[in-house]
């Protein structure tokens, strides 16, 4: 059994032995932001493609059988939770190497915090096991499209066919549709997205106010001053799977969030009253 920074250090050699410094992760095309910028996923199969390889069964668990809930008071795109309760949500793009995932989720679940993972279908396509990973940890598990293209300015049968694409992943992975839908590329869904979600079974668009901007490499400090000089109850946090900066971020971050008192907990803990 290692110590506790013995098994960081793993973790660390884990990602590094899986080439993804900054430099692996660019080459490996696994760059990808959320928010409007950088392109993302390579194009992978058309979204109207039935998912490769054979199903694997799910293990039922509360998690799993979650569907979208409509949050009464809420608006269509949430972008934070309730002001006055000391709890905030960590949501992560997810993409990119398993170990960098695996990595961030270990870190997560050592820091008591359970988080929110948006999955591209492409990344799930490729990892499904991904999917059990998560919601065996107790997070939450969601819709970020099935390319992570730009969304927004997309035909709206080609954007439908991108959110039901990742849809039908989930589903088959996990009996669920997932419990989120968050737009690739932009921080906000036009009004045709936000109906097109609805379409889709997503209640509601999910959002962030607060922007770790990790994805562009700028070093776990930065992380972490970009979080925690922003963040408040009721926050949710733009976060992504994919780069080291982010593990090494979480554990400092994550004990700054508990200096201050704020639980990190699922969106959908988040916006429960
Ligand atoms: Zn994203």
């Amino acid at each position: 059994m290692l110590s506790l920074p013995g098994r960081r250090a793993a973790l660390r050699s884990a990602v590094r032995a899986a080439g993804l410094g900054v430099a692996g992760a660019a080459a490996a095309g696994l760059t990808a932001a959320c928010g409007p910028g950088r392109p993302a996923a390579p194009p992978a199969a058309p979204p109207s493609a039935p998912p490769p390889g054979p199903a694997r069964p799910a293990r039922p668990s509360r998690a799993a059988a979650a569907v979208p809930r409509r949050f009464a008071g809420q608006p269509v795109e949430i972008g934070h939770g309730p002001r006055n309760r000391p709890e905030v949500a960590l949501t992560f793009h997810g993409n990119g190497e398993p170990a960098i995932a695996r990595a961030v989720l270990a870190e997560a679940e050592r820091g008591g915090a359970r988080v929110t993972v948006l999955a591209i279908g492409a990344w799930l396509d490729a990892h499904p096991d991904m999917a059990r990973r998560i919601l065996d940890g107790g997070h939450e598990l969601g819709n970020h499209t099935q390319r992570h293209l730009a969304i927004n300015g997309m035909p709206e049968a080609e954007a439908y066919a991108e959110i039901t694409g990742c849809a039908q992943r989930l589903k088959r992975l996990t009996g669920s549709i997932g419990t989120w839908f968050r737009p690739s590329q932009t921080q906000y869904a036009t009004p045709l997205v936000r109906t097109l979600a609805q379409r889709a079974g997503y209640p509601h668009v999910l959002s962030y106010d607060v922007d770790s901007l990790d994805f562009t490499s700028p070093g776990a400090a930065a992380v972490i001053r970009n979080v925690t000089g922003t963040i408040r109850p009721g926050s949710v946090v733009s976060l992504h799977f994919g780069y080291a900066d982010t593990v090494d971020a979480m554990p400092p971050l994550l004990e700054e969030l508990a200096r201050r008192k704020l639980r990190a907990v699922t969106t959908t803990e988040l916006l429960t009253t």
